[in-house]
Formats: C-alpha cells, structure tokens, sequence
C-alpha cells in the first residue's frame, strides 16, 4: 500500500481520493466518504470522523479508491482524520469483515467492536508512562515493622511485596478504596517506585515437577504444530494439569518472541488462573477484565496490538484484539456458553478463535474436562487433534457421584436426609460442604392456598420470585418487583406460601440444621458490590467459610482444598429442559461442581438429588463417562437433525402487539420458500414453521422464532444472506424487532 500520507496535497487536487468507512450503525454496508485536499488522506485502518446523518460519528477507514459508485458530488467530505498510523493492519480488517460476513452482522459495528471503547468514541491513542507500582527495599524494611496506623499502606505493601511482578492499579483497588491516596504516601516516603512494565524483576520459574507423560505427549504435539493452522482438543478432568499443558507451551511460544492469546469464560471466578501465569512468566502478562477503566483497557489492547506484551488473557471479546505477532491461541473451557454472545452482535468466540488462527497460521488449543459436543465431534471426523489426560496430575481421585432417588428419600425443605448428614459430617470434620442450587432468591414461586395459582409477572409468562431479605417479588426476567401481595390477584384469597427453594432458602435451612457453621452464600445478589465477589470467594477458598451455598457462580475454576461434599439439589430441573442442548449442560454443570470437591489428599462425595436416577445421562455422568455419555448426546442429536449434523440459524422476531411477530415470521417464511425454490443452490436449506418462544411474552413483548437447517455450511449461507436482504427492507418489520443467530447455542 502507498504512502498516501506523503503525497502532497497539491498532487491530489483534482482527483478526490474516496474512502469507503465502516461506522457503528446497524447497517451491513460501508459509507463511502471524499477526503478533501486539506487532509492527508488516511490509510485503512485509521479513524476518521464523519458527518453521519446529523450526527457526526467515529469511523474506521476500510479501504482507499479512486472511485465511488455513487456520484462523487454528492459524496460528503471526511471532517478529521484520527490516526497517521492504522490502528487495525490490513489482515486483522479482513479478518473483522469475515466475521461480519459469517454471523452477517453490520460491518461496521463489528470493525468498531474491535477497538476499546475510548478509540471507538474518537478520543487520541494515548500509551501509558508508569502505571505499575513495585516495592523497594526500604518499603520491605518498612513492612516488617508491622501495620501501625497506616492500615491501608501496610496493605497495599503486602500486596507489592507478594507478588512477583510490578502491580498494576487493578490488584491495587482490592486493597481498599484510598488506595490512591495511600499509594502516593508511599510514593512519597520512597517504599515504592513506579515502573512502566508489571515484569522486570526475577525470572520465570519451571515448576519442580516433570510433566505427566500424557502432558509430555500433550505438549510435544501441540509445539509441533507452532507456525502452522492446527486444532488441538485438550480434554481432561478437572486437575488433570491442562493449564500447565497450556503455561509449558506459552513458554516455547514466548522464546520464538510471538504472543499467546488466552480466553477465559470468567475472570473473576479464576482469579487463580491468573496469579499461575504471573508467577510463571517474567513478562508483561495483560488481563482484560470488567473491572478495568476504559483508560486502562486502551493501554493493554494497545500493549497487545504493538507486541509491547506478551501474553493476553481475557474474555469473549479478546478474541477481536488485534495482536502484533501472534503465536497460539488457548480456550480454556472451551464448551462455556459465555464464548457465545447472546444478544447484538452474536459471534462465538471459540469459533470465530478457530478462524483467526487458521488465517494467522497458528495452533488453537481448547482444553475442557466436559467438551462441548461439536468440539467432540470434530475429533471424531479429524478435523481436532485430540489430546487427552487421564488422570488428575496430583494426588486425589475424581469425587465418587451417587444419586439420590428423591422419590424414597423425602426432601425436607430441598435437603434429603443423606445429603443433611453429609453436611453435618463434614462441618464436625472440618471439611467444607458445597450445596448447589441454580435459583437465586428464596422461593421460585408463591402461590395463593385457595385457587392453587402462582404469583406471574406482569409483563413475562413467569413467574414471580420471593426474596425474602429484599422483602420483595422479583422477575428474574425482566427484573420487574413488586411487594408480597395482601390478597391472591386472581382470587383475592388470602393465604399466599412459597413453594420451592432458592439459594436464601437453603441458606437458611443449612444454618437451622448446623447453627454454629459459618455459611457463605454466593450468587448474583450477594455479589453485585464491587469486590464482593472476590472477598467471598476468598473466604470460601481459605475454608473461613464452611458451608457453601451458591449458583453456577460456583461451578467453576476455583478449587477449594478443603471441600469434600457437593450436594447438588435440582439437577432435573436441566434433564427435561426443552432446549436440545440440555443434556449436554447437565453433564458439563454436575462434572464441574463435582470438580471443586476432594482435590489435595481427601477423596470427594458428590450427591445429586433426582427423581430419576435411572437415567442413563445421570448414569453416564455418575460414571465419570464423558465418552459414553458423547456418544449417546450425538447419537440424539443426528437423530434430530440438530448440530453438530446439522447448521443451523434462528430468526428471532418480538413485538408489543401478540401475533405481531408470528405474522412477521409467517411472511418472512413465505419469503424464504420462494427464495429456496428459485436457487438451485439452496435446495438443500429447510426451514421450520414460525413457532411462538417458550417463553412467549417476555419483558412486555411477545415472542417467536424460526428455524433455519442445512446440512451443509454453504447453501445455509448463500440462502441467509438473500434472505437477510429480504428482512432489512420488509414493510412489516416496522412494527418487530429481529435479529438472526447464526450457529445459536439456544433455540428460545
Ligand atoms: P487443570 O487445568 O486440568 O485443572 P492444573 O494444570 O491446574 O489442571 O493442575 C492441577 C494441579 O496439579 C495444579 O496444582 C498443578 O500445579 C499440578 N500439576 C500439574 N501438572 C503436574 C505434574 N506433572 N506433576 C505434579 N503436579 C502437577
Ligand atoms: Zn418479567
């Protein structure tokens, strides 16, 4: 590409340079735009602003022409051009516009969701001078003088003194809210100096144990394949040392002087993960998290774009940061939902992983205990290489499952008496018990003793749950609250109970059962203040806490040493889910809560209450039997006509008036049929008939879906994008809301 930034504007004078700009709008084109002669005319990949509409707006520059197929006068004139550098290089452009082309999302809303927020609104790239803090040696002199009155600086000296790297200012808020204040004390009395990279200090430590020699294999094949596209599946039980499959190649990938980048489904429920790569590596290690400042997001996509670190971890959408020289790409947890985005633009990041490093030439590994079941298959056909561990690396065997038949063992209050005992055991034993309930609140329901009817939400088919210490009703929905009602809506009857428990509920019973326990509760409601969630993970790690009680928010990463019961209380609740994918859920779910139990010396105990023990996939999960259970879901799953034997796409339609969104669909299906009928390549797309959600109403608007199948990825494609055509210029679309899910991970 010319250096078109030299040309001097004289040269260019009568013939206007035309760039094609990708701005965020929901519209899959890009706009074309006049760079007049007193700009230098940028290149692709730099910002630029426009006047969009009335607005004036951010855009990335796409591509640099001579010509428009519009008229050129009417082309409005580029207002500033933002960058003399591209932000984005010409590679990671096409890769964006494949992904946009793939989940056919606007262009331009997915090239901007590459950039941190900051860039996106317009705003200079700035890089950082010091942001990270490290002890000096009278600071640790000072530390062993004990805290004094300066709590908060003794603390924060703690932390430095701990950690094996500079800190950043992210380790440094946990300490307490002053921090800044108390840092600049410090700062000031010489105890600690600023450092413009987190690793300068001590070299990156081999841990004394040889790698397992399922490990060994593991790694030789993946190292193999470095500077090459290739698909490696990591599979092996909670503890089977995946992460120190993962730390062992970064480290050959950091000698060749690449990036490795690392996707996590949570960071702040594997705040453990984390502090393994700090103390491996002595390099600049950048965590994107939610926690993180816009501004502090900038400096380590920026750090990642100039190859100024080494390693990236984050979520979802660090797989759109573009990296300098990239070497691997790891998923952790690969089968994790949160991969998938479920709502604007809906790509999912293991996915979209997989086409990145087949376009940068570089090997993906994604390690999971439970793989999800196209990852699975993929093996299966040889498209994944698959590695596997069998056993855990440390002491300490898989944790024995045994169902319990609620059905003969009566439940009281959701707790059977087994599952009572082992949580009185354990506490008299010293050891930590987990009881896992996926239901916030305290009652899912409440329901009027005259006419049998339960509380609904006004606005969703739902119904209303009880949060007693709130003292309120609320949807998990749409969040509407309301108060506990005097009288029945639909009787006026005057007696309301609860029915069913949530986590406030067992939280309760446990503390009537053992009342001297400390009881941890952990779940959104518990966990909304900042940190909350890290200090009560923190007490359920160190084993303060003695019982746990808690959501999905539990079910993964952390281990906790001192667990040996995990109580599992409504596991059917997922087994006759209507979602495809159900089962799979269940196993992934019940496989990883049973993971946080037994991992140092103590063999764990995992009970799972069911009605129906003799399921085979409660069979197959209280074996340890991922393989046997795979084989059944796949089995179920051609059966059906479902992924992975299928591609499929779902339409999604909502609007304020009932029907409205069937009769959207009802068109949009006719539409779709006299496509298909009219291409010869599309002969083989099938579509269901427009059907209301599960859920029709929800949030106050009602809902239906419609299913799109292929058996291959390319007629699916060619079909959708005609038929995405299609629904931008509907006249009925005024009234609905659509969106289409390309590869969905739930058909509601
Ligand atoms: P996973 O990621 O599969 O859960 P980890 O890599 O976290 O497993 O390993 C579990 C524990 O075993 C960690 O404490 C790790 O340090 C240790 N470990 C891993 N590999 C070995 C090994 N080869 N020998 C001894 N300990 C190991
Ligand atoms: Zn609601």
């Amino acid at each position: 590409m010319p250096d078109r930034l030299s040309e001097s504007s004289d040269e260019r004078s009568d013939q206007q340079v035309v760039i094609k700009v990708a701005v965020a709008v929901p519209l899959r084109r890009l706009f074309d735009y006049l760079v007049p002669a007193s700009l230098p005319v940028p290149q692709s990949g730099c910002r630029v602003n426009v006047q969009f509409g009335s607005r004036t707006m951010t855009g990335l520059v796409i591509d640099v022409c001579d010509s428009s197929l519009l008229d050129k006068e009417k082309l409005k004139a580029v207002k500033e051009v933002l960058d003399s550098e591209p932000l984005l290089d010409n590679q990671h452009l096409q890769f964006l516009s494949w992904v946009a082309d793939y989940y056919l999302h606007p262009a331009g809303e997915v090239f901007l969701s590459a950039l941190p927020k900051l860039l996106r609104k317009g705003k200079p790239l700035r890089a950082a001078e010091h942001p990270y803090w490290k002890i000096t040696s009278s600071g640790i002199e000072e530390l062993k003088q004990g805290p004094g009155r300066a709590v908060v600086q003794h603390h924060l000296l703690q932390i430095l003194s701990e950690a094996q790297q500079a800190v950043g200012p992210e380790s440094l808020k946990i300490a307490s809210r002053s921090w800044k204040t108390a840092i600049s004390a410090l700062y000031r009395k010489g105890l600690v100096e600023r450092v413009k990279e987190p690793a300068d200090y001590e070299q990156h430590s081999l841990p004394a144990f040889k790698a397992t020699k399922d490990q060994q294999h593991a790694i030789e094949s993946i190292l193999a394949g470095l500077n090459s596209f290739k698909c490696f599946l990591l599979f092996g039980i909670t503890g089977s040392g995946k992460t120190e499959v993962y730390l062992r190649c970064i480290a050959e990938v950091l000698t060749n002087r690449q990036q490795a980048l690392v996707l996590v489904p949570e960071i702040s429920l594997t705040p453990q993960l984390v502090s393994r790569f700090r103390q491996r590596f002595n390099e600049v290690i950048d965590v994107l998290h939610s926690g993180m400042s816009d501004s502090q997001r900038m400096q380590a996509w920026n750090r990642a774009r100039q190859g100024e670190s080494s390693i990236l971890i984050g979520t979802r959408s660090a797989i759109l940061v573009p990296l300098a020289r990239p070497g691997i790409i790891i998923i952790d947890e690969e089968h994790d939902s949160s991969f998938k985005q479920q709502d604007g633009f809906r790509y999912h990041a293991r996915d979209v992983a997989i086409k990145r490093a087949s376009m940068e030439a570089i090997p993906v590994v994604m390690g999971s205990a439970t793989p999800s079941l196209e990852s699975w298959h993929n093996t299966q056909q040889n498209r994944f290489n698959l590695l596997t561990l069998e056993q855990r690396a440390t002491a300490g065997g898989l944790p024995d499952i045994h169902l319990i038949d609620v059905e003969k063992q009566p439940l009281e209050n959701g707790i059977s008496i087994p599952l009572r005992e082992g949580v009185r055991k354990c506490f008299k034993q010293g050891e930590q018990s987990l009881l896992f309930i996926n239901r916030r609140g305290f009652a899912p329901a409440v329901c009027c003793t005259s006419c049998n009817k339960l509380i609904q939400c006004s606005r969703c088919d739902a119904r209303m749950t009880w949060h007693r210490k709130e003292g309120r009703l609320v949807c998990h929905h749409c969040g509407r609250t309301g108060r506990w009602p005097d009288h029945c809506p639909a009787c006026d009857g005057e007696e309301l109970v609860t029915i069913g428990q949530g986590t406030e509920n067992i939280h309760q019973t446990i503390q009537q059962m053992v009342p001297k326990a400390s009881i941890e509760r952990i779940d959104r409601d518990t966990t909304r203040r900042k940190g909350e969630l890290e200090e009560r993970l923190q007490r359920a790690h160190s084993g303060e806490a003695e019982v746990l009680v808690g959501t999905q928010m539990l079910s993964k990463g952390h281990d906790f040493p001192n667990l040996s019961l995990v109580g599992i209380l409504d596991s059917d609740q997922l087994l006759f889910s209507s979602d495809f994918r159900s089962n799979e859920r269940l196993f992934q779910l019940i496989t990883q809560v049973a993971g946080r139990a037994g991992r140092a010396d103590k063999r764990g105990v995992v009970l799972v209450q069911t009605r129906f023990p003799d399921s085979p996939w409660l069979q197959a999960i209280a074996k340890h039997d991922y393989r046997g259970f795979a084989n059944m879901a796949l089995e179920e799953r051609k059966q059906a006509n479902y992924p992975p034997f299928t591609h499929i796409a779902l339409l999604r339609a909502e609007a304020v008036k009932q029907h409205e969104a069937l009769k959207f669909l009802d068109v949009m299906h006719q539409q779709a049929k006299s496509l298909i009928a009219s291409n010869a390549q599309m002969q083989s797309v099938s579509l269901s008939e427009p059907v209301a959600s599960v859920m029709e109403k929800r949030a106050g608007r009602y809902r239906a879906q419609l299913l799109v199948q292929a058996a291959t990825r390319k007629p699916l494609h060619v079909f959708l994008h005609q038929w995405r055509s299609v629904l931008e210029t509907a006249r009925q679309s005024r009234h609905v809301r659509w969106s289409l899910d390309v590869d969905p991970v739930d058909l509601y």
